[in-house]
């Protein structure tokens, strides 16, 4: 053993083994035991002491001062391994350039769009003093609200309201992202911004803390976050892992064009989309991702459909709903070049989307002009409205359904009792042509009622089916009959009347031989039943026989067999 090294000679096997386990793994104690160690002789501890007397440890027995050299062994090489990588990650960092002059401007002016109030001093005056947070100006304000949403007569930005008292601390939180050209390819920055409005709401604090970068470099990408260095407590850039999301960044697009050329994101149409609105966000990773496997994203963003391309660079997405084999937009979406213009008109979401196909694809089905506010009112079930407009139109169905709510049956109660009653009258045949038959006068009698005739109509029906299986059953059971009667004297095996009794055998003693009428019928399997002779017509136990052999015989309830019945059966 020197300074820097340490070996371990295992005496356990026939010749002595070198290891490099460590003297502090025998003396882990377990639940069950602990183990001591010390010398075995005086010149061992003397060796022991005089070798480990640069670690000025005195006190320590010479069994901990080896422990303990071990250990400090074992610390520097992990050190040394931690700055190689961590020279590693600051060599990468290199590459990193500085941020442009104006990007915390933008951050506070663009990424923070969401952060804009004009607070003001209420007053019962007609003008009341407010001032701008986004274009930092007095203005004069009337008719505002505390919370409500307005624009700023000054810099005509969109704006909230808020009553200078009663708002004392605001803290918004908004995400940015920076993308720089680097030798390789690009690095995307990651940005979180905390903006604090407190008494002073004229002078806000902002704090930007960058938290993760991604290199992209042809087609692979390479991870790295400000964290806490292997649980070292040094804050510092680190290699790979995802601690932190952006779903929804503002990017900076001013060099975004020039970034991407030359790269495989050249056309990806990130810009176009990040720009749709102002500091509009995006799921940066998610979005150069997707794009790598649906090229169609650039065609949807170039078409101003925003808000699917919004859900398709989300983790959670599900692509069902797209050929992703299409040669075109109009191939991926699977509709006609009209039905497109109504999808882009609409800025479809992909909700809405699978809805206005759903409703393509049902007949006389008429497409409401204001789609987006019929999908929001019937989202909580599309189906069951397209269910009721295979019978009349959108306008009808409100109107019956407006008709027939009550404090009672609310909107939607009314249409899935309607909906149910509309299911029970097409089984019953009525003609749902006849305006009587569609809007009942009374809704909830005419549902009973039809409930009420469905059930009689398929009973009868189980009832006919029963008897022509039963005229079936009837010379398997005589044929039966004759080879399976038998008697002790006590007990007998009694062959069914009829598929009927077999029934009522069932219900009897509570199991469910009453499902196996069918069975019967067919001849796959055999019922027979066990009867005392002082009783030959009180149930008492039912046996299923199959190839000749007893697969199972069961009492009240399915009860197990009693030693009686068992050596019967034995016997039998
Ligand atoms: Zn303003
Ligand atoms: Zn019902």
């Amino acid at each position: 053993m020197t300074k820097e090294e340490y070996i371990t000679q295992d005496f356990c096997e026939e010749k002595p083994v070198w290891r490099t386990g460590r003297m502090e793994y025998l003396t882990e104690s377990t639940w069950y035991k602990k183990i001591e160690i010390s010398c075995c002789d005086d010149r061992s501890a003397t060796v022991l002491n005089r070798f480990f007397s640069y670690l000025n440890m005195e006190k320590l027995s010479p069994v901990d001062k080896l422990i303990k050299g071990q250990k400090r062994i074992m610390e520097k090489r992990l050190e040394k391994k931690h700055q190689r990588e961590k020279s590693k990650i600051d060599q990468k960092m290199r590459e990193v350039k500085k941020l442009p002059k104006n990007f915390m401007d933008w951050i506070d002016e663009t990424a923070m769009a969401h952060s804009r109030y004009i607070y003001y001093q209420y007053s019962r005056k007609k003008y009341m003093d407010g001032y701008c947070t986004h274009c930092h100006s007095d203005v004069k304000v009337s008719g505002v609200k505390h919370r409500k949403i307005g624009v700023c007569p000054n810099c005509g930005k969109k704006v909230l309201f808020l009553a200078a008292g009663k708002a004392t601390r605001i803290l918004d939180h908004g995400e940015a992202v920076y993308f720089q050209k680097t030798k390789k390819g690009f690095v995307v920055r990651f940005f979180s911004i905390y903006k604090y409005y407190g008494k002073h709401y004229k002078m806000p604090e902002i704090r930007t803390l960058e938290l993760k970068r991604i290199f992209y470099e042809d087609t692979k990408c390479l991870k790295y976050e400000w964290r806490n260095f292997k649980q070292t407590g040094e804050m510092r850039w680190c290699a790979g892992w995802d601690c932190y999301t952006f779903y929804d960044a503002a990017c900076y697009t001013a060099n975004l064009e020039k970034v991407l050329t030359g790269t495989p994101y050249q056309y990806c149409a990130i810009k176009q989309f990040a720009d749709r609105y102002e500091g509009a966000g995006v799921n940066v990773p998610y979005y150069l991702l997707r794009y790598g496997s649906k090229p169609f994203i650039e065609y949807m963003v170039k078409a101003g459909l925003n808000h699917m391309v919004e859900e398709l660079t989300q983790p959670w997405y599900f692509f069902g709903e797209y050929n992703q084999n299409g040669k075109n937009l109009l191939e991926v979406l699977g509709v006609t070049r009209e039905q497109f213009r109504f999808i882009q008109q609409n800025d479809m979401y992909s909700f809405e989307f699978r809805t206005y196909k759903k409703m393509l694809s049902q007949k006389n089905c008429k497409i409401p002009e204001d789609f987006r506010s019929f999908c929001q009112q019937y989202e909580r079930d599309i189906s069951l409205i397209l269910e009721l407009m295979e019978y009349t139109t959108l306008h009808k169905v409100e109107r019956y359904c407006s008709q027939q709510t009550t404090e009672k049956q609310p909107y939607f109660a009314v249409m899935q009792l309607w909906r149910d009653y509309l299911r029970f009258a097409v089984k019953l045949g009525y003609n749902m042509k006849n305006s009587f038959v569609l809007f009942p006068k009374r809704l909830i009698q005419a549902h009973d009622d039809a409930a009420d005739a469905v059930r009689k109509m398929e009973e009868k029906e189980l009832r006919e089916k029963m008897k022509l299986e039963n005229e079936r059953a009837k010379s398997l059971l005589e044929q039966y009959r004759k080879i399976y009667s038998w008697t002790d004297g006590k007990l007998s095996v009694v062959v069914p009347e009829d598929l009927f009794s077999i029934r009522e055998e069932g219900h009897n003693l509570h199991h469910c031989v009453a499902n196996y009428t069918h069975d019967v019928a067919e001849g796959k399997t055999i019922i027979l039943f066990i009867r005392r002779n002082a009783e030959p017509t009180k149930s008492f136990y039912t046996m299923e026989v199959m190839d000749k052999n007893i697969k199972q015989c069961q009492g009240f309830g399915h009860c197990e067999q009693t030693e009686e019945v068992k050596n019967f059966v034995n016997a039998y």
